[in-house]
């Protein structure tokens, strides 16, 4: 299929037989989840069908989450609680769960790590065997003689010698003392400075929005003059994470569908992958167009390949395939 329509690269608007097209020249496809999925505690109408029908099918189906608040086990309920009845484990790659294997498997990582996130992230690193420290010891006021010493501060709490990287997501109990024990460890360049992702912000209700854990990390930037690695979207890792769990994952036949141009369609180009925006979620048809006027080769990189108003519009296109 074309991708160019009325001078501008990508953004075609694809419905009826354009989406049975993909449907049939795609067998994997990746979703993000809040804005494409659902919204909270609440699917976006359609999409459980739709999600169901892709995998009674036979096509591969991929969850990638930048939300680290939720441990794999968590999220397969929470499917199952608003409808994706087929979903299994094996197909979430939350920001959390990648970050896990990343320490493990890439970095190797021999030391504890210290966390600046909730019980998401703790969940997937103690699953998968990596050492880091409890939110207990992270928090520890006991002077040396284990008194309780409620006014511990920077300059006077305990600090692991054996941390040797840090991880910051999602924390709503982020504090001071949290960002100046994480800036301490920093200061030894052999301590890895993770981010499991570097979303701004995310959309809550009457037009409200919650920080994302790209604003803790760029904190921690500032105070260490470092760069973290960032294991969710944009980066290749989540995608990196799938290709070595199952084997003949082509980029060719890969979809990938999400409602943030920024992450996930700049996910999507990264890994060399077709990309698609729904329009329920955070970006918009005038966005996407915006960016693919622009010159710079990044924000060419925000340009989806196709566009649809919601994921549902698959539903008539499974019909025509029968
Ligand atoms: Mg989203």
């Amino acid at each position: 299929m074309d991708g160019a329509v009325g001078g501008l690269k990508g953004c075609l608007k694809v419905r009826g037989s354009q989406i049975r097209h993909l449907l049939e020249a795609k067998d994997t496809f990746l979703f993000d989840c809040d804005g494409v999925l659902w919204h909270g505690e609440k699917a976006v109408p359609g999409a459980p069908g739709v999600v169901n029908t892709l995998i009674g099918r036979g096509k591969r189906v991929f969850f990638v989450t930048n939300n680290s608040t939720r441990p794999r086990e968590n999220y397969v309920h929470k499917f199952y609680r608003l409808g994706f009845t087929d979903v299994r484990r094996e197909q979430i790659f939350s920001s959390s769960y990648c970050s896990a294997v990343y320490l493990r498997d890439v970095a190797r990582v021999r030391g504890q790590v210290f966390v600046i996130g909730g019980k998401g992230i703790r969940d997937e690193l103690r699953e998968a065997g990596v050492p880091f420290l409890q939110e207990e010891e992270q928090e520890r006021r006991l002077d040396v003689d284990g008194q309780p010493q409620p006014d511990a501060t920077i300059f006077n709490c305990d600090l692991s010698a054996d941390v040797k990287a840090v991880l910051v997501g999602h924390d709503d109990q982020f504090t001071f003392l949290k960002l100046a024990k994480a800036s301490c460890y920093l200061k030894d360049p052999d301590c890895l400075f993770l981010a499991t992702d570097n979303d701004p912000w995310h959309p809550l209700k009457d037009g409200r929005i919650l920080p994302g854990s790209g604003c803790l990390t760029a904190a921690l930037e500032v105070a260490t003059g470092r760069k973290a690695t960032v294991i969710g979207k944009p980066s290749r890792f989540m995608f990196e994470c799938i290709s070595s769990q199952f084997s003949g994952v082509d980029p060719a036949q890969c979809l990938m569908v999400g409602d943030r141009l920024e992450t996930d369609m700049l996910f999507g180009s990264n890994c060399g992958l077709d990309t698609m925006l729904t329009l329920t979620g955070v970006s918009q048809m005038e966005d996407a167009e915006v960016y693919s006027k622009s010159e710079r080769s990044t924000e060419q990189s925000f340009v989806p390949d196709y566009v649809v108003d919601s994921i549902a519009d698959f539903l008539p296109a499974f019909e025509e395939l029968d």
